[in-house]
């Protein structure tokens, strides 16, 4: 029995198929004498004899075959991949190639999978720093909301003192003035400290309730014309006896035009101005608090510095926190929201408010807004009309219903007032107001809806809405229903009086 299997052959064939050997003879010029193997595979199946294999094979020029050269991964005519060796033979050169694909592709694919790890790594390398940077901002995320969380906190505990202060002095001075014996100063002195811890206590639930609003994205500004000059004047009159008393020097430097309007929320403007310059005059124990106004080219800047003690650079930024306090501010009355609050009304009215160092001590703080030139509308002057003053007051405080009453008699206008929405609709048929105050929110009735149903029934007369919430939405909800104006309680005498008043004079109809 024959076998069929020969190992010869079968290596013969594995190195033929695998290695697809070509070989060829040549001269010592590199002319080829005999070719054997798979040439075509190559592409020099073309070459005849006497043809100069270099033309074919171009990396042979130059070379000499004194002893055997291997050129591994040459390309071929046919752009294939070839392992050479050139070797001489019986004083002939001997030139085999033998097929390197594959090596080729496995290199090549090698090369690829390294260029992909390379990438790959650089990408992971970017992730990790990405993820870095992310768990510092975390970090520093985290530390600031443990920041303002303990800010807040230590707020809330000082709240009750803020309150309980004022209120100690207006409790005890308002027993005082029960006293049938007090003399005149004493009852004045009285009347002084109710009025200013009153204020105090104004100023320290209007900054609670902005921060709130400011918060809840609540709060819009109102642009007004406004002349900057008067604003300055304002300033001076509130702040010039005030710095006097404090044996402090008060500047007023006022650049631009001094006639001219802008328009911009000058409520808010003032509250920052007045924020910033009380507290320089709080803060500073000697020397001088300037403000400085520059209005041009569509921007208003505000200075405001002091040479009172500064604040360190390292509370820059904290400074402008809501709740917090410096150790500077000592025994001296706040809540660490005026600047808060500051900055981001600056920033709704398009600016920046930013503090700086003043050489040779003292802060300075500066912000720019825009504030473009207008020319304001000319009012003329309606006539008022003082036989229609009749006022219907609606609110479901005695309290206040009985202090207004009192306060806008004084005003000249005759004042009947209703605690709920019937007796509003049983005084209302009886007498017949030019005006209505309205408060928004009655025990068991919306005001909002009786100012709607009022103007359902054709009422045209003028209807403030007011009430002791600021928000948004209370106001577009009372003007929604057909008020013509809103206001925000405590409402100054003078501020109801002259809303009342314009009213009367523009007619009803118009909102605010
Ligand atoms: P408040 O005055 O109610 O404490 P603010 O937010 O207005 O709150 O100010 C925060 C803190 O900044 C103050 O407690 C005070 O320490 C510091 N500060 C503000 N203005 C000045 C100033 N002009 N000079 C020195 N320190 C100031």
């Amino acid at each position: 029995m024959t076998s069929s299997f020969s190992i010869i052959r079968y290596l013969r064939e594995v190195l033929f198929d695998q290695q697809r050997p070509c070989f060829l003879l040549l001269d010592g010029e590199f002319r080829l004498l005999r070719l054997l193997g798979d040439a075509d595979y190559y592409g020099y199946g073309d070459l005849v004899p006497g043809d100069d294999c270099r033309d074919a094979l171009p990396v042979l020029i130059g070379l000499t075959a004194e002893e055997a050269i291997h050129l591994p991964m040459v390309e071929t005519a046919t752009g294939r991949a070839a392992d050479l060796l050139l070797a001489p033979v019986a004083g002939k050169l001997g030139l085999l190639l033998t097929d390197a694909s594959r090596e080729r592709a496995s290199r090549q694919v090698a090369r690829q999978q390294a260029n992909e790890v390379r990438l790959l790594h650089k990408e992971q390398q970017k992730l990790l720093l990405e993820l870095r940077k992310a768990r510092d901002e975390l970090e520093i995320k985290h530390r600031r909301a443990e920041d303002a969380s303990r800010m807040k906190s230590r707020f809330i505990a000082s709240l009750s003192h803020e309150l309980r202060t004022p209120l100690t002095g207006i409790l005890g001075h308002a027993g005082l003035l029960t006293d049938p014996q007090g003399d005149v100063d004493a009852v004045s002195e009285s009347v002084r400290v109710i009025e200013s811890n009153a204020n105090h206590l104004l100023s320290l639930v209007d900054n609670v309730l902005d921060q709130a609003s400011l918060e809840m994205g609540q709060l819009v500004l109102h642009p007004v014309p406004l002349r900057p000059s008067a604003m300055c004047r304002d300033v001076q009159s509130m702040f010039g006896p005030l710095a006097k008393a404090r044996g402090l020097e008060f500047r007023l430097h006022r650049r631009g035009s001094s006639s001219a309007w802008t328009e911009i929320d000058a409520t808010r403007l003032r509250q920052v101005v007045i924020n910033l310059v009380g507290n320089a005059i709080k803060y500073t124990d000697r020397g001088f608090v300037a403000l400085i106004l520059t209005w041009g080219q569509g921007r208003l800047e505000v200075g405001v510095s002091d040479s009172g003690p500064g604040i360190p650079a390292s509370a820059r930024e904290r400074i402008f926190m809501p709740f917090h306090r410096e150790q500077n501010a000592g025994g001296t009355r706040g809540t660490g929201l005026g600047l808060a609050i500051s900055a981001q009304l600056v920033e709704l009215m398009g600016g920046r408010l930013e503090l700086e160092n003043r050489p040779g001590g003292g802060s300075v703080f500066r912000f720019s807004v825009p504030a473009p030139a207008i020319v304001p509308a000319i009012r003329t002057k309606g006539v008022e009309d003082t036989s229609a003053r009749r006022i219907l007051l609606v609110d479901d405080s005695s309290d206040i219903r009985a202090l207004y009453t009192r306060l806008l008699e004084k005003e000249g206008f005759e004042v009947d007032s209703a605690a709920d929405e019937p007796e509003a609709w049983h005084r209302f048929e009886d007498k017949r107001p030019d005006l209505m105050i309205v408060d928004l929110y009655l025990a068991e009735w919306e005001g909002s809806g009786l100012v709607r149903r009022l103007r359902g029934r054709g009422y045209n007369g003028g209807i403030v809405s007011w009430s002791a919430s600021s928000l948004r939405e209370d106001r577009h909800c009372a003007l929604d229903a057909g008020a013509d104006a809103f206001l925000v309680k405590p409402v100054e005498p003078s501020v109801m009086s002259a809303t009342l008043n314009e009213i009367l004079r523009r007619g009803s109809g118009t909102a605010e």
